[in-house]
């Protein structure tokens, strides 16, 4: 028996050097990446030329060190890489470059589908983002499993396989629904407490719902996240005990209280989705909701959103970085931080909105959105220092996933 001395990692958390047996997988050589840059964001704060040591997918060293690197990066920030907590990572234009299966248009193969969705996800992971929370795809499951496998390139997923609109189903129906996505293999219950900002974003369910909702995704031991638009929904949701609020486009000051006095997430998608819509909107036109009319109150909401998101922030409520990035916005996710310094963040809050408050939002505190030894190695490099302009978020010079470089 041949014995070495190697980090171990305990319960995913803590590294110890332990003296334990070589298997024969350990007593190969673990391939070891250094990186060394001028700054770097450990998810928190930032520091001055430190190094990030990365052993079999896991950080083992941060820190300032004299010697060799495989990676010297130069004038760039190190980061963990960042977190979208609001996707839909499966909507692409179709082959027609529009949206929406219409009667007069192509017919998609599950081919097209597979390569549209394959490059949403290459385009977000390259952008920077290693991790995104799918909010609303029944087909993630594949997916997730593919790129944790290693064989699908892109961010890893975690996902509400679906998602649950309470319409005219009882209480009863509600529980055993959040069950049944539960024994698939949901990560999280995605609901809804109003309709869709396209349709004016009030109220559309009973307190009793959403109370069986939430009350039983905890009992199951998920996190509920609702998508809420005016100030009754987000009062609901919050009154359920679900644990985030979703777009929050009309929130108030009585909103933005309750959230406070709860203390549960509050993800306001203010940088990307709505202009995006508006940017594409000739290829949205015409598919379900996205009508003159819809579009309307997509605009008249732009405005709206900064002002929203700085009472937000100035009342401290806990605020992860999340798109809501639809066809047409994946790869542009870093554009909410943007949008969120020009409403009003300082750049330092962004970056920890992306990074360590994402991850704590997810549940994944201990594993992702640091950088410091026994987490996941998750990293990514941007140009220039973005804590002093967050634009730099858009420049993204590295990026690994999973202890693996994907992209330098
Ligand atoms: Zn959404």
């Amino acid at each position: 028996m041949r014995w070495s001395i190697v980090p171990r990692m305990l319960a995913g958390l803590v590294v110890c050097l332990c003296l334990v047996p070589l298997s024969a997988h350990e007593s190969q050589v673990v391939e070891r990446i250094s990186l060394r840059a001028a700054r770097l964001f450990d998810g928190t704060s930032m520091h001055r030329n430190m190094v990030v040591e990365v052993a079999d997918g896991r950080i083992v060293f941060v820190g300032a060190r004299d010697g060799a690197v495989t990676h010297d990066l130069g004038d760039v920030t190190i980061m963990p890489g960042m977190i979208d907590v609001h996707t839909h990572i499966d909507w692409h234009f179709g082959t027609d470059g529009r949206y929406g299966n219409r009667p007069d248009g192509p017919r998609e193969t599950p081919e097209q589908r597979e390569t549209a969705i394959a490059a949403n996800l290459r385009a977000t992971l390259l952008a920077g983002f290693t991790t995104i929370q799918n909010l609303g795809n029944r087909g993630d499951g594949a997916l997730r499993d593919a790129v944790a496998a290693g064989t699908l390139l892109g961010p890893r997923i975690v996902s509400s396989l679906g998602q649950l609109s309470p319409r005219d189903r009882t209480p009863d129906q509600l529980r055993e629904a959040v069950r049944a996505s539960k024994a698939a293999g949901a990560d999280v219950i995605k609901t809804f407490a109003s309709g869709s900002i396209r349709d004016g974003g009030t109220l559309n369910v009973t307190q009793e719902q959403l109370d069986a909702i939430c009350s039983e995704a905890r009992a199951q031991g998920l996190r509920a996240v609702v998508h809420a638009h005016d100030p009754d929904s987000i009062a609901a949701a919050v009154k359920a005990g679900c644990d985030q609020i979703e777009h929050g486009v009309f929130a108030d000051d009585r909103a933005i209280a309750l959230m406070k006095d709860a203390n549960v997430f509050f993800d306001p998608n203010i940088g990307l989705v709505l202009q995006n819509y508006v940017e594409n909107k000739a290829k949205f036109l015409g598919a379900g909701n996205y009508t003159d009319e819809g579009f309307a109150f997509m605009e008249r909401a732009i405005p709206t959103l900064g002002p929203i998101f700085k009472k937000a922030l100035d009342a401290g409520l806990r605020m992860p970085l999340g798109t809501d990035a639809v066809a047409g916005a994946h790869g542009q996710n870093a554009r909410e931080a943007v949008a969120r310094v020009n409403a009003g963040q300082f750049p330092i809050g962004a970056l920890i909105s992306a990074t360590s408050l994402a991850a704590e939002s997810l549940g994944l505190k201990t594993s992702l959105g640091r950088l410091a030894p026994g987490y996941l190695a998750d990293i990514i490099a941007v140009s220039g220092d973005p804590s002093q302009d967050i634009a730099m978020l858009r420049s993204v010079t590295f990026v690994m996933a999973q202890g693996r470089v994907v992209s330098q």
